[in-house]
C-alpha cells in the first residue's frame, strides 16, 4: 500500500476545511500519515484520527516548528524518510510552496504546485497563466511532492474522533536556521479565513480607503473580507487579503465584488466562486462579464442597503 504523508501546519482547535480536503484526497491515494510541525491541542489530534490517520510525525526540536520555513523543510524531509512516504501533500500557500520546493531539493524529487485535480495514477492538473490554461503533468523523479489548491477536492465526512499514535522524529536543524527566530502576529478580526469562507465581500480601488461598508456586509453574512491588489497596494487593507494571481485563490459559495474592475489577474483568484455578485458604477466594467448578478451603482449606497435588508430579515 502506498504511504501518503500529509503536512498540516494550522494546529488550531479543529481541522480547517483545507486540511480536511488534504486528508480526504490522501485517503483516495493510499494509507495516510500526518506530519505536524507545531503544537496541537488534543481535539485537533483527535480530529486527524477521525480521518483514519494512525500516525502523526512530530519534530523533537523547537526550531523545526519555528515560523520560518527552513526548519519545517528539514523536519518534513525526515518525516518522509521515517514514514517511507511516496507521496507528500501540502497546502498551497506561499509558505507551503516554499517548503515543498526545499523538500523537493533535499529529496531530489519533482514538485508540482497549484494542483487543482489529482488522478489515481498521480497525473496532476494545475492551473497556469493566471488560470487561462489547464496543464496535466506527472512527477517522474523521486517521491511526488504536490501542493493542492483549496476547494479542489471535496472533504469527506469524518469518522469518530480518535487519538493517532505520535512518532517524535529527531531533527537536526542546521546552525544557520537555528540562529533565526520570529513570530507571526495574525490580525484578530473574528472573521473566517479567506480560503475557508463560504461568503467573501471583496473591495477594490472603488472602495477609496473605506472598507467599513464591506466589513458590515461580511459580518451580516458571516463572511470574510477580501481585496483587489489596487486596494492592498494602497495600504487600505492587509496584503494577506489580496485575491488573484499574486494573491489568494478562493472559491466561496458567494463572492461579492465591490468597486473592482475585474482584471484578468483578479479573475484568476475568484472565477471559480459558485455565485458572483458584482457592484460597480460603470455599466461597461469587465467585471460584469463574469458576474452571475450585476448591480450598476455606487457601492456606498448599495452595500449598506443590502446589509440593512439582510439584518432585517435575520438571514
Ligand atoms: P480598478 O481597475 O481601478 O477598478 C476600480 C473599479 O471600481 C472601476 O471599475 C470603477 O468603475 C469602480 N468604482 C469606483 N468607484 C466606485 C463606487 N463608488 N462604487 C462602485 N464602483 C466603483 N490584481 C488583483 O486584484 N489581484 C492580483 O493578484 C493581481 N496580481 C497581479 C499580478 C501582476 C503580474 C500584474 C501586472 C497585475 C496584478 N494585479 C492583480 C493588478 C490588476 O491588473 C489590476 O490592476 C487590479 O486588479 C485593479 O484593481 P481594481 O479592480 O480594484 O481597480
Amino acid at each position: 500500500m502506498t504511504t501518503v504523508l500529509v503536512f498540516l501546519d494550522h494546529a488550531g482547535a479543529s481541522l480547517a476545511k483545507s486540511e480536511r480536503e488534504l486528508l480526504s484526497l490522501g485517503a483516495t491515494l493510499g494509507d495516510v500519515v500526518v506530519a505536524l510541525a507545531g503544537e496541537a491541542e488534543q481535539a485537533y489530534l483527535d480530529g486527524i484520527g477521525s480521518y483514519g490517520v494512525g500516525e502523526v510525525y512530530r519534530p523533537d526540536s523547537a526550531e523545526a516548528s519555528d515560523v520560518l520555513v527552513a526548519g519545517k523543510a528539514v523536519f518534513l524531509t525526515e518525516a518522509v524518510r521515517a514514514s517511507g512516504a511516496e507521496i507528500l501533500l501540502l497546502g498551497n500557500s506561499y509558505e507551503m510552496k516554499e517548503i515543498a520546493a526545499r523538500v523537493g531539493v533535499r529529496l531530489e524529487s519533482g514538485v508540482i504546485t497549484d494542483v487543482v485535480a489529482l488522478a489515481g495514477d498521480l497525473t496532476a492538473t494545475k492551473a497556469d497563466f493566471a488560470g487561462s490554461y489547464s496543464v496535466d503533468c506527472r512527477v517522474t523523479t523521486g517521491i511526488a511532492v504536490l501542493t493542492i489548491k483549496p476547494n479542489s477536492v471535496e472533504a469527506t465526512e469524518a469518522g469518530l474522533p480518535s487519538p493517532p499514535r505520535e512518532v517524535r522524529i529527531p531533527v537536526e536543524v542546521p546552525e544557520a536556521v537555528a540562529r533565526i527566530t520570529g513570530r507571526t502576529d495574525k490580525p484578530v478580526s473574528g472573521r473566517p479565513e479567506l480560503a475557508e469562507a463560504r461568503v467573501i465581500v471583496a473591495g477594490g480601488r472603488g472602495v477609496d480607503g473605506n472598507f467599513g461598508p464591506l466589513e458590515d456586509l461580511a459580518d451580516a453574512l458571516g463572511g470574510a473580507v477580501g481585496a483587489s491588489r489596487a486596494a492592498t497596494d494602497a495600504g487600505w487593507i492587509e496584503h494577506s487579503a489580496q485575491i488573484g494571481q499574486t494573491g489568494k485563490t478562493v472559491s466561496p459559495q458567494l463572492y461579492i465584488s465591490a468597486g473592482i474592475s475585474g482584471a484578468i489577474q483578479q479573475k484568476a483568484g475568484m472565477q471559480t466562486s459558485k455565485v458572483i455578485v458584482a457592484i460597480n458604477k460603470d455599466a461597461d466594467s469587465p467585471v460584469f462579464e463574469i458576474a452571475d448578478f450585476g448591480i450598476v451603482g455606487d457601492l456606498f449606497t448599495v452595500l449598506p442597503q443590502a446589509t440593512e435588508e439582510i439584518r432585517k430579515r435575520g438571514l
